[in-house]
């Protein structure tokens, strides 16, 4: 009885290093001992052996690609304080089944600096990763260099279809700095090769009113909001920046353009 013990173990071990699956080995002599105390089925134990291996798989997949997205820093919903943003919270929880990316919708976040626009577009961005999609994050401007850059070398088709195997890019920052027409109409590119395909979350600190100005012609502008919105979910986040909180300023300098009379 011991040596069979023995030999199946052995044959367990080689047949999972030639699954490439060492947990399953690992899990096989341990789950083993609770189904037999517990009288399993032998397809209840196969699929709680199973389901060890896959859910590590997973884990480590999402570990792989959290990290290859590049986010400035790896930021959760459970980390977000609901207190400044309740209008929304209902909102961004029915993003965070991810389903939005199987149906390849996009999301805006809109609003004023340090309201949690990068934090909420990395949440989604981990979420996707932990579903098994490729993300990318970078800021429009970092975009924009990236696609000049294929351009320039000729490669820019190539560069939009590599792209569209990410189930999720993420473009932050919408509106810091303008853009050449050149940058607006390869920005406009990104924007209409994933329209319908593959989803993208945006941030802005500008209004879409005042994206005209950012990409340099109300035109391009138009028709970029246009395919960007078709399928989307608009957030708009609104109050006093986290970052300041509890220092004594109550606001910033206003983005908004409407205002004419600084001291109103
Ligand atoms: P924005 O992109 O809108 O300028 P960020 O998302 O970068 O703002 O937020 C600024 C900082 O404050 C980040 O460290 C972010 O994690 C934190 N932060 C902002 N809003 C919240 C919030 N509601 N709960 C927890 N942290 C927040
Ligand atoms: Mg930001």
């Amino acid at each position: 009885m011991a040596t069979k013990q023995t030999e199946t173990v052995k044959q367990l071990t080689y047949l999972a290093g030639a699954l490439k699956a060492p947990r399953i080995l690992e899990a096989a002599g341990r789950l083993a001992e609770q189904a037999r105390a517990a009288g399993w089925s032998f397809e209840d134990y196969l699929a709680a052996v199973l389901e060890r291996e896959v859910s590590a798989r997973n884990a480590s997949g999402a570990r792989l690609r959290i990290r290859a997205a590049g986010f400035p820093a790896v930021k959760t919903i459970e980390d977000f304080d609901w207190d400044q943003q309740s209008a929304v919270r209902q909102q961004v929880a029915s993003l965070a089944s991810g389903a939005f990316l199987l149906e390849a919708r996009n999301v805006v976040l809109l609003g004023p600096p340090g309201t949690g626009k990068t934090h909420l577009a990395t949440a989604l961005g981990v979420i996707a990763a932990h579903q098994g999609q490729r993300v990318l994050f970078a800021t429009a401007t970092e975009w924009v260099t990236r696609l000049s850059d294929a351009h320039r070398q000729g490669r820019l088709p190539q560069e939009l279809a590599r792209l569209r195997r990410y189930g999720l890019i993420i473009v932050d920052e919408v509106g810091y700095l303008p853009f050449e027409q050149d940058s607006a109409n390869l920005f406009f590119q990104l924007v209409s090769s994933r329209y319908e395909h593959a989803s993208l979350v945006l941030t802005s600190n500008l209004p879409f009113s005042g994206w005209g100005t950012v990409f340099g012609d109300q035109v391009v502008a138009a028709a970029m909001i246009d395919r960007i919105v078709h399928h989307a979910e608009v957030i708009t986040l609104k109050g006093a920046s986290y970052r300041l909180r509890g220092r004594g300023i109550d606001s910033l300098p206003s983005t908004r353009s409407d205002i004419t009379n600084p001291a109103g």
